[in-house]
């Protein structure tokens, strides 16, 4: 759906030992032609190459915890991105002893990445802003698991405003974007037109919430009712949520990457 395109493929949805026609956990979340990529369990990059994917376009890697099925898979796509010539920028959010696992690798085998490797320590917080730019804002869940475990809430940035049709020759061309953003419309003898009156409500921004290994908890953040219930407002009407021990569901259509 041309720029404001929002696809999610699952490429692993295996657990931590070896399953025959299935990989470990990973997933690519596609943003307005922005590539997410959402843990990195072991052979990820493999998937990512019988998809077709461009590894030079995933932008940011997001890893929920430091179990090895979530980000096994970290250090070779790493490595490849390297062999291949990346020289953009990749940002790696993760729990904070990520990037200490990462340098020793690349230490003890003398790479020195020729792109930059930005790294973002996480804490598992509920409503923590993660990252925000002009796709996409990533908020954090607190999740319940033997180690800190973090899900994501990815939201994508709000469309603009669409011009109502009989405001069109009300609106000076150079103001159309203003317009568009939101603002109101100033008139040269002094009057004011609302934006109400020269725009339509866009569509609502879609969310993807990825929520990893969890388990129920009164306690430690809400409990089950409200968990859900929240998540539910969240992310009405999409609601999608990650089941691990599922066999892989191809993508029902190839997304554009
Ligand atoms: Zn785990």
């Amino acid at each position: 759906m041309g720029h404001r395109q929002f696809d999610l493929i699952t490429l692993g949805t295996g657990a931590a030992l070896p399953a025959r026609g299935r990989y470990p956990t990973s997933q690519l979340l596609i943003v307005h032609g922005a590539t997410y990529l959402i843990d990195c369990g072991e052979g990820t990059q493999e998937r990512l190459r019988a998809l077709g994917a461009n590894f030079m376009r995933i932008g940011h890697i997001f890893i929920s915890h430091l179990h090895g099925d979530h980000y096994l898979g970290l250090m070779g796509l790493i490595s490849s991105m390297h062999l291949m010539g990346r020289t953009g920028a990749l940002h790696v959010h993760g729990p904070k002893p990520l990037k200490e696992i990462i340098d020793v690798q690349l230490r003890a085998s003398q790479t020195y990445l020729r792109y930059p490797l930005h790294w973002h320590a996480l804490e598992p917080e509920n409503g923590c802003v993660a990252w925000r730019d002009q796709r996409v804002t990533v908020t954090l869940l607190a999740l319940k698991h033997r180690i800190p475990c973090t899900g994501f809430i990815f939201e994508e940035s709000a469309a603009p405003r669409p011009l109502r049709v009989e405001a069109l020759a009300l609106i000076p061309a150079p103001m159309r974007n203003r317009i568009k953003a939101g603002e109101d419309l100033l008139l040269p003898e002094g009057g004011v037109i609302s934006n109400a009156e020269l725009t339509h409500d866009p569509p609502r921004p879609r969310r993807y919430a990825y929520c990893s290994d969890t388990a129920y908890a009164l306690n430690s953040f809400l409990s089950f009712a409200e968990w859900i219930c929240s998540i539910t407002r969240l992310l009405s009407p999409q609601l999608w949520h990650h089941v691990p021990r599922r066999r892989f569901i191809p993508p029902l259509s190839k997304p554009r990457l």
